[in-house]
């Protein structure tokens, strides 16, 4: 124990996770008001080295948002419009395939498809994407719809929740995205998100694709009305379910972005927020394998340093994303596959380029050992869990 840590005000939570013992909604909330983030980081990265070994994960993916037409409108998203607002927008089936066929060139293992409630799309368009997707290259593993967009499908289709997740899956659905739960205390719902589903409808939906074996990420929306016993909630919930289904593969935070929303007067949460909640979430929900930080939202450079404060994935290389650049972020669209790799080593970790479900694929040849096959074995990937999900 370093002379820092010894003097910390958190010693005994640093003891406590240094035993392997999981710590309480008390202690989560005395890390979010602490400012000591060189003692928090340090749990964190410990605990990242004993799940992941050295290995940062990253995936070669595209993200689709079908439109951005929705009909609710919540006061912190800057990305829906009314049918005839100025900038809303629709991709019928053959634009989504050409988007789709454009990135398969680029050797992307998945599509991550999420967009608004519309109004008038019927049942027959979702099903019909993932069909034509999934016939591009049944491979290709298909993230897609949130909770909320599932309960709406669920309406649009006149299904249940589970009947609308089946047919989904057998459509070629290969995972639930984690958006939509934002904060799930209902006071901060009603100002940030009034119409939305509560907490426990979100829940009930990804509790029911994880009964059905399927798999799914959380996350947690920060920096706007929310306090921090709010995040602490928020991370109670997710972890009891976790404790529950063990179906989430990933959590990621996702920072509050305030341009061009009707909460443009916040901030949004600062650097030093971000690296530490990321760092909390990884001492916290030590029941959930991979954080994610999402670089398109915090920036790369953020998101490299916090390889050091318990994340070990950067998702991927994207393409295109609308929902964050309509809210002002400056990040550009896409990571290059070369980029991603020279920024995770730059970090001092080794990049393994992984798919939906955390398995290694074989494309860092000159950090890996090539197999007859022409796959590459991860040989650095300590502890690495390739257990079943989605990204
Ligand atoms: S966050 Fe989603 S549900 Fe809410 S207004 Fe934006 S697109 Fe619609």
């Amino acid at each position: 124990m370093n002379i820092l840590i010894q003097r910390s005000e958190l010693k005994d939570i640093y003891n406590k996770v240094e035993a392997g013992h999981r710590i309480d909604e008390a202690d989560c909330l005395r890390l979010f008001r602490s400012n000591d983030l060189a003692t928090i980081g340090a749990m964190a990265d410990s605990i990242r080295q004993r799940k992941n070994g050295n290995a940062a994960f990253y995936i070669l993916n595209r993200h689709i948002n079908y439109s951005n037409i929705c009909i609710l409108d919540c006061d912190f998203c800057a990305f829906y419009r009314r049918r005839r607002d100025a900038g809303a927008y629709e991709y019928n089936l053959p634009q989504m395939i050409e988007k789709a066929r454009e990135a398969l060139k680029l050797g992307i293992t998945e599509i991550h498809i999420v967009g608004g409630l519309h109004p008038s799309f019927k049942w027959e368009y979702y099903v019909e994407m993932l069909r034509e997707l999934k016939k591009l290259d049944p491979r290709l593993h298909l993230k897609a719809f949130t909770a909320i967009e599932i309960m709406h499908l669920s309406w649009v289709g006149k299904r249940s929740v589970p009947a609308t997740l089946a047919a989904l899956r057998e459509a070629g659905l290969g995972s639930l995205t984690g958006g939509g739960a934002e904060i799930f205390d209902p006071e901060v719902r009603k100002v940030i998100c009034h119409a939305k589903e509560s907490a426990e409808e979100w829940a009930d939906v990804h509790r029911m694709w994880h009964k059905m074996g399927g798999r799914s990420t959380c996350t947690m929306l920060i920096g706007h009305v929310e306090q921090m016993e709010h995040r602490v909630d928020h991370l109670r919930r997710l972890r009891a379910l976790q404790d529950e289904t063990k179906g989430f593969t990933a959590f990621v935070p996702l920072a509050f972005h305030p341009e061009n929303t009707k909460l443009s007067h916040l901030t949004g949460p600062s650097g030093f927020d971000m690296l530490k909640t990321l760092a909390i979430v990884r001492i916290y929900l030590d029941n959930v394998d991979h954080i994610k930080a999402y670089w398109i939202l915090m920036g790369m450079k953020l998101a490299q340093v916090s390889l050091s404060y318990g994340v070990d994935d950067l998702d991927g290389t994207i393409i295109e994303e609308k929902i964050y650049h309509m809210a002002g972020a400056q990040t550009p669209q896409q990571m290059a596959q070369a980029e991603m790799v020279r920024a995770i080593r730059e970090a001092g970790r080794e990049p393994v380029q992984r798919d939906s479900l955390y398995n290694p694929v074989g494309m860092n040849r000159s950090d890996t050992e090539a197999t007859e096959n022409g796959r590459a074995k991860a040989t650095t990937l300590a502890g690495a869990n390739s257990e079943g999900g989605a990204a």
